[in-house]
């Protein structure tokens, strides 16, 4: 890992996501990308040459990458702030440009959603963060993305069962300010699909043209020709 990456979000021993402005001396924080332990940097001094406070790796060599460190803290960070909207019954609302009716939409994507899971097990794949109904049915996936893309059976699975995908895109180059903007991201996600069932007047049609058989897709002489023929020859049958 870079050595200068000043890491700002580490977690407790219960997993959840602690800032460096929040972090307490004497008490362990470890890596959400690696697990190592952390330790806090703070130096005290203020102005020309002192780095801001950080986490940095308590093992000089860790086995850790920047696009895991932001995947994993931007997950913990996503997945806390779900619960704690949960909790006090608060909404996160979303905006996105539709694909269907090229319009802007937005909607609480917390309606109708009771709990929140991590990595939740799909058999077919593991959506980094599921959010569930009543029911316990899958009203949402969210996957972040920083360096791989779901997988195409996972892609799939989603678009087979209608299940609603919202995927934010991270960049590698610039994490610390990925963490910052956290908000942002959510309010504004990359891009959301099957969301649109709910809200998008286009989506019905949408769904409706996209099966029906398309017979004259492309006009082929030939093909006319002998669909000409078959019709006249079935029209003098009676
Ligand atoms: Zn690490
Ligand atoms: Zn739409």
């Amino acid at each position: 890992m870079d050595r200068e990456l000043l890491h700002t979000i580490a977690k407790d021993y219960n997993g959840n996501p602690i800032h460096i402005n929040n972090a307490i001396k004497g008490i362990k924080y470890f890596c959400p990308g690696c697990n190592d332990e952390f330790v806090l940097r703070k130096s005290g001094k203020t102005g020309k040459g002192s780095r801001r406070a950080h986490f940095a790796h308590k093992n000089l060599t860790p086995n850790c990458t920047t696009e895991g460190y932001l995947h994993s803290s931007f997950k913990i960070l996503l997945l806390d702030r779900i619960s704690s909207s949960l909790k006090n019954k608060l909404p996160i609302d979303i905006y996105w440009d539709c694909i269907y009716c090229k319009k802007e939409h937005h909607t609480n994507m917390l309606i109708g959603v009771c709990s929140v899971e991590k990595e939740y097990d799909m058999k077919t794949c593991r959506p980094d963060i599921a959010l569930l109904n009543e029911k316990g049915f899958i009203a949402i996936v969210i996957e972040i993305i920083v360096s791989h893309y779901p997988e195409d059976n996972a892609l799939s699975f989603y678009r087979t069962n209608n299940i609603p995908l919202i995927n934010i895109t991270l960049n590698p180059l610039d994490p610390i300010k990925e963490l910052e903007n956290i908000d942002a991201k959510i309010r504004r996600p990359t891009s959301v699909d099957f969301l649109s069932k709910m809200t998008c007047p286009s989506y019905r049609p949408y769904l409706a043209q996209r099966q029906r058989p398309r017979l004259f897709l492309r006009f082929d002489p030939m093909e006319a020709a002998r669909r000409k023929v078959a019709w006249e020859r079935r029209r003098f049958r009676f």
